[in-house]
């Protein structure tokens, strides 16, 4: 069994097909999809989504690159939806200095915004970080705050500070690529019950998927890929990563008669 816990099935890409989508995660063991929201719609849609399919999960958030404008009620409708059922954590929020379509400033204010949403709901956080490990260090420390780095790309050291903030790190697609033996290297010193897998799908296939549209079904790849390197059993390395992310986001709560067995 195995949890994508980063996915976008509420992204137009699936809006034709997502019930097979649905279907072949299942028929690869997947008990659990995510579904992240970057944006109020897309939040909204995650939502829709939990609600008509037992598999899906919801997360409300706006990705920092979409934080230019946001107003007081755009913070007081995210904090609304973030209430629904099934929504399971506050995300993707961040900094993204990478993109650089929107001021650092913006983005700071935003990411603190939302995490205070998180904090009065206590919910976790999905955390969005590219190009900013500083700054994004220096909020969560201030913040301290239940979470997950998600796409973690960055090197042991970064790594070693989230992890020293409690904080999950997760790994998606990328892990498989053949130039990335440094995330490899990294994934091999972190201990198996801090990380998540996650498909990032629509994006980051993995490496035999390149070019293709990512989906939940595909988080198998990376999977085996993590196994490996963990030298681990590939059930048992969904076993450990499936109960971290029912710990960090508390699925059994919301799904009482379904038992989620870990041994
Ligand atoms: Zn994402």
């Amino acid at each position: 069994m195995f949890i994508d816990t980063h996915s976008h099935l509420n992204f137009s890409d699936f809006n034709e097909d997502y019930p097979d989508v649905i279907e072949r995660a299942k028929s690869v063991g997947i008990i659990a999809i995510l579904n992240v929201g970057a944006d109020l719609p897309t939040s909204k849609r995650a939502i829709d989504l939990a609600q008509k399919e037992d598999l899906c999960y919801a997360t409300v958030g706006v990705h920092p690159t979409n934080t230019n404008n946001l107003k007081a009620k755009d913070y007081s409708g995210l904090e609304e939806l973030a209430r629904k059922k099934k929504v399971v954590a506050i995300g993707e929020i961040g900094l993204d200095y990478f993109h650089n379509k929107v001021a650092k400033e913006i983005q700071e204010v935003s990411f603190k915004q939302q995490i205070l949403i998180a904090e009065r709901l206590a919910l976790p956080v999905i955390i969005h970080n590219r190009d900013a490990n500083p700054d994004t260090l220096a909020i969560l420390k201030e913040k301290g705050i239940r979470g997950v780095m998600h796409c973690f790309s960055g090197d042991i050291n970064f790594a070693r500070a989230i992890l020293s903030l409690g904080l999950y790190i997760s790994f998606t697609g990328n892990l498989t690529y053949k130039k990335n033996e440094s995330l490899r290297e990294v994934a091999r010193e972190i201990p198996l019950r801090r990380m998540l897998l996650e498909t990032d799908c629509p994006y980051l296939p993995p490496q035999s998927k390149r070019g293709m549209r990512n989906e939940p079904s595909f988080l198998i790849y990376t999977a085996e890929e993590l196994a490996r390197i963990k030298g681990v059993a590939l059930e048992k390395l969904g076993e450990v990563t499936s109960k971290n992310a029912e710990d960090l986001f508390k699925l059994a709560r919301l799904k009482p008669r379904t038992t989620f067995s870990f041994t």
